[in-house]
This record gives structure tokens, sequence and C-alpha cells, in this order.
């Protein structure tokens, strides 16, 4: 009787639980002891998915625990709650930003008023100051007015400008920024103990990455060198389930060094912007996104490469 009763516990608790995730699109995948990351969905920010279209991490320590990116607004920070409160209870100490994108920030809010101090690099910061109500808008229009309810701006408590580290409950984090990647502050976050890495948004798997105006391709393969040399062991990148950083290096460094590649060739050969679309990108439509993303990135190449 008592095995059966313990039977139907799990199987509530595991039946809510994928019903949860399932509903924000959440998917909750373990990387190493106590390191967790919470994958959302590959596609843009939406009314389901509440702006979580990103890759989450957190890591349980004796003293609390450590949240890689706090989501896409007060209810998408609140779903990533609501998964990590299945692993444990203990309260979130602390909240790093990895990057500038809204689904890096916008739910520091929600974990700063439970009394989470918010981390992010000073140029990450800087980044959030401006573009702050660009993100607003475009949010709002993307996942609704009923979506966005609730989200409040708030900056990070502590700042750094190129490492910053750590210990909690005995395990030790190092965060670096090494450059402008995919936004002007993005960092990486380091557990020398386990060898994971996360790396926000210098790492997209699965899906192609977006070069916008906000990044720089140049700089960002040096951020993704700066990130690999210590060579992790288990990658949780921004976008994308957890991966080995052969995967990383394939689907993001590859692709950069591709592109800025073929495009300095074309420059050289006297290549006009409007022909810009016979760029050959084919060996990477493998990737989610392909369609929408790969022209886009290739004109923001073109522009940087003749400045360069
Ligand atoms: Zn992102």
């Amino acid at each position: 009787m008592k095995k059966f009763k313990l039977f139907i516990l799990l199987f509530c608790m595991y039946g809510s639980f994928s019903y949860a995730s399932e509903k924000q699109n959440l998917v909750l995948k373990k990387v190493d002891n106590n390191v967790w990351s919470i994958v959302g969905p590959l596609t843009n920010r939406d009314k389901e998915n509440l702006g979580n279209n990103a890759t989450f991490g957190f890591v349980v320590t004796d003293e609390g625990i450590v949240l890689i990116d706090s989501g896409g607004s007060f209810n998408g920070a609140k779903a990533i709650h609501e998964i990590i409160k299945t692993v444990s209870n203990k309260p979130v100490r602390y909240v790093i930003n990895s990057g500038g994108q809204d689904h890096r920030w916008f739910g520091n809010d929600y974990f700063s008023s439970l009394g989470a101090k918010i981390i992010s690099s000073e140029a990450a910061k800087k980044d959030h100051q401006t573009r702050s109500s660009s993100q607003w808008s475009m949010l709002e229009t993307l996942i609704g007015a009923e979506g966005i309810k609730g989200t409040k701006e708030k900056f990070a408590d502590i700042v750094f400008k190129a490492d910053y580290k750590f210990t909690l409950g005995n395990i030790q984090f190092e965060v670096y920024h090494r450059g402008q990647a995919h936004t002007p502050g993005d960092a990486f976050i380091w557990l020398p103990q386990s060898k994971v890495m996360f790396t926000g948004d210098i790492v997209y798997t699965e899906r192609m990455l977006g070069i916008g105006e906000q990044s720089k391709s140049k700089t960002w393969l040096a951020s993704f060198d700066a990130m690999a040399s210590h060579k992790p062991q288990h990658i949780v990148p921004g976008h994308g389930s957890p991966t080995t950083l052969n995967i990383a290096i394939k689907d993001t460094r590859d692709y950069i060094a591709h592109l800025r590649n073929a495009i300095a060739v074309f420059i050289e050969q006297g290549g006009d912007a409007s022909d810009i679309s016979k760029i050959n990108q084919s060996k990477f439509n493998y990737l989610s996104n392909f369609d929408t993303l790969s022209g886009r990135n290739a004109l923001k190449v073109y522009t940087e490469l003749e400045w360069e």
C-alpha cells in the first residue's frame, strides 16, 4: 500500500512537472551533479513561451542557487522558478545576466524581489539601459500585453569590467567578459570544479545564430576562443541543449568564420551588397531559422568587413 501511494505521489509530481514544462515549452536537463539547464524553444518569442526562447541554467549549492539568466519577462521568470523548484526549494541567491538580450535579463525584477543579487558585466548593464525600451516594445508585440504583465526593469546590482569570481556553498563561479559577441556585454560562466561552461549567446547550437546591429562577428570569434580555451567538458549554450565543445565549434564558430571568409572573398572580387544572397551558406542549412537569418547575417558581416 505504501509503495502504491509513493507511486501515485511520484506519478502526480512527474505529471504536473511535465505539464508545466510542456506548457511553457521549457525542458529541464541535468548537466552534472547539482548543475542543470532549462532549455527553451529555438523559435522566436511568443505568447506561449513568454519570451523564454533561450537556454538558461542553474547551480544548486549548499547556500542557495545561482541562476544563469532570468528569463524574458516576469511571467517567464516565474516559469523558470517553477522548474527550479522541482529540483530544489533553496533560495535563488544570485542571477548572472550572460548578455544584453531581453531573455537574459527581463526576469531580473522577479528574482530580485525574492532577494537575489543580479550580476552582469558593465557593458551588459549599459546595453540593458540603452536598449530597454526598444526591447520592451518588441517583446510586447510578440508576447502580448498579458504576457508582459508584471515585467519591470531591473539592472544589475554587481557589475564587473572583465572578470568576476565568487564562491557559494563551496562551488566556484568564474564570470568572464571578453568583448562584444552577439551583444556588447556577453559573458561566459565557468565552473572550474565540474568543467561546465555556460556560454550565453556566445554559443548557439541547433539553430542559426543571429548577427544583429548589436553584434560584432570579429570579436565574437575572439570571445568564443577565450571560452573554448578553458576546455569545457559540458557546454550549456545560449540556445540549444547542453552539448560538447565540438558541436559548439561546428554550429557557432565554424559558421561565423565561414561567413567572414566567404564575404571577404566576395568583397575582394568586387561583390556588391545587393548580390549578397549569392554567398553560399548551404553547409549550415541544417540549423533551424536558416531561412530567416542567413541573409541578414551576411549583410551585417558585409557591412562590418567594409569598415575593418
Ligand atoms: Zn539569445
